[in-house]
């Protein structure tokens, strides 16, 4: 029987109310152009909690020449780098100030645990502009010891306007990971947020102008990807655009760029991460850890660990293990205490997630606990741990974005990285073994953006993030994610008064 969040002790959660649902368009919270809205929900209910003005190609476009606006006239790229910095600084401050308000608005709208969201991610968005803030007086260019009598030199200069198209599942994040290194850069920007979680950006855009962030410099948009979206990553006048989400809709943002005005790209997409754990692995520790890298934030992760790979030597204690582990998850209400999962973020990935379920089912691997949705309300599904899973099945090749546990067996090193390379995606990898020679190899081996040894998930703002393969382009956070938002001019004179 799975366990149940009855038990568990009631967290009293903070008041919060939905200030913020209109466009922040040039410092002003606006309506649609065409007066539309759409409805957010409550993913433990699916109830309706706010209707959101609805962006489309005008309201875009309004946006776009307020960011050009602050961009070509100021004073934000003219403003001297420290100024800028503590306007993150402050800005940062404030969001700190607001933690526990801000935590509680992103589990209403995208149902992760309220502890996750108030003691890690609102933290971690602080940390990331304050380490983005850090940077801001910190970007310069080279002088370059060129061949002849030149004085050649590189300026670093803010790309322009950037678009940013943001997904559900960590919404406060994936806007700190694109609008801090922009900002820090001297650009202007103009962001959609998912539909499904539009709340969070809002406020906080708010109190960055509280912080002092002039009008225009930062643009909210909500609003669906299609209509929104797309006229966002086609528009003539955006610089750049950098997106998250699905690797399908990637390539969509890609060719709508190229057709447009060729503005660079960078995209961060999905993954089919594998997590390989050694005969020599301490089992316990092993099976936490998998369970961590697959499960947190209800598998909605794009480096989620979703191919467990398990040597044949432990496999058998380590499945009974994994199973028990799965069987102990709390899911419930993501607002009370102990509850380690809540709701799936919509109807939609809840459907397709049971799909999945249903096809290892079908394709005969085995399902050693969980497959069911839990209660008749919201989108709760049962921790599913299956076993017996082969490379060739949907299960073991697709991304689920839920929480379904795939176990592989395995026998030697080659043949895991082989198998573990045999996949569209490169995002992120996990490896597990108390031997340095084991893990040299497999981290050399393994064609992905960030390879774990003896952990998982560890999201500093100064370590850089992206993929290998159909996971993306670029890298987001760390120094890296500046190239993203910077162009470089090279400057050449002689270095000496020609003679006319
Ligand atoms: P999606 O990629 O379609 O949506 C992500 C963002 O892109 C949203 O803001 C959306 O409005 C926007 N978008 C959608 N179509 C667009 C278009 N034509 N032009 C421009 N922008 C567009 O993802 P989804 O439909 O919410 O989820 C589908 C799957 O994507 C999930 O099941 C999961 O596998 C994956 N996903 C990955 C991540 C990630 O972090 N890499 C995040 C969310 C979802």
């Amino acid at each position: 029987r799975f366990s149940s969040a009855t038990a568990a002790e009631e967290l009293i959660t903070p008041a919060v109310q939905i200030s913020y649902t209109q466009h922040l368009i040039n410092g002003q919270f606006v309506d649609a152009a065409s007066g539309k809205s759409f409805p957010t929900y409550d993913p433990r209910t699916g109830e309706v909690i706010a209707h959101i003005a609805e962006g489309d190609a005008e309201d875009i476009n309004r946006a776009v020449s307020a960011a050009r606006k602050a961009f070509d006239e100021g004073p934000w790229p003219k403003m001297t780098a420290y100024e800028r910095s503590r306007i993150l600084l402050r800005f940062a401050d404030l969001v700190e100030k607001h933690n526990d308000e801000l935590a509680a608005l992103e589990t209403w709208n995208n149902g992760k645990p309220y502890l996750q969201a108030a003691q890690s991610e609102v933290p971690m968005f602080v940390r990331l502009f304050h380490y983005y803030a850090g940077w801001a007086d910190k970007i310069h260019g080279l002088t370059v010891p060129a061949d002849g009598n030149y004085h050649v030199q590189t300026l670093h200069e803010p790309i322009g306007v950037a678009g940013q198209i943001i997904p559900w599942n960590f919404p406060l994040l994936m806007f700190a990971w694109k609008v801090g290194p922009a900002l820090a850069c001297g650009n202007t920007i103009v962001l959609k947020t998912a539909e499904q979680t539009p709340l969070t950006a809002l406020y906080v855009a708010k109190l960055f102008h509280e912080a002092g962030l002039p009008p225009g410099v930062l643009n909210i948009v909500s609003g669906y990807g299609p209509t929104a979206g797309a006229a966002l990553a086609s528009h003539m006048d955006v610089d750049k655009i950098a997106f998250t989400g699905s690797t399908e809709t990637g390539k969509v943002v890609l060719e709508l760029a190229a057709k447009s005005n060729l503005k660079p790209v960078t995209l961060e997409l999905g993954g089919k991460s594998p997590f390989i754990i050694c005969e020599d692995a301490e089992i316990d520790h092993a099976v936490e850890l998998a369970h961590f890298a697959l499960f947190f934030n209800q598998g909605q992760c794009c480096c989620a660990g979703s191919r467990t790979f398990v040597h044949e030597r432990v496999y058998d204690e380590f499945l009974e293990k994994a199973k028990a582990r799965a069987l102990r998850r709390v899911v419930g209400d993501p607002f009370k205490n102990g509850v380690e999962q809540g709701p799936q973020i919509d109807s939609e990935q809840f459907e397709k997630v049971l799909r999945y379920i249903r096809s290892g089912i079908e394709s005969k691997a085995t399902l050693e606990c969980g497959g069911e949705r839990i209660g008749s309300k919201g989108y709760f599904i049962q921790p599913t741990v299956f076993s017996n899973v082969q490379d060739d099945m949907l299960i073991a090749k697709d991304e689920i974005f839920g929480p379904v546990q795939s176990i592989l067996k395995f026998k030697d090193i080659d043949e895991v990285i082989k198998r573990a390379n045999a996949t569209r995606y490169g995002l992120a990898a996990g490896v597990f073994t108390r031997s340095l020679e084991t893990a040299n190899t497999l981290t050399r081996g393994l064609r992905a953006g960030t390879v774990w040894v003896n952990c998982f998930d560890v999201f500093d703002a100064a370590i850089p993030f992206g993929g290998y393969k159909m996971s993306g382009i670029g890298r987001e956070k760390g120094i890296y994610s500046l190239h993203n938002y910077l162009q470089v001019k090279a400057v050449v004179s002689p270095l000496k008064n020609p003679a006319w």
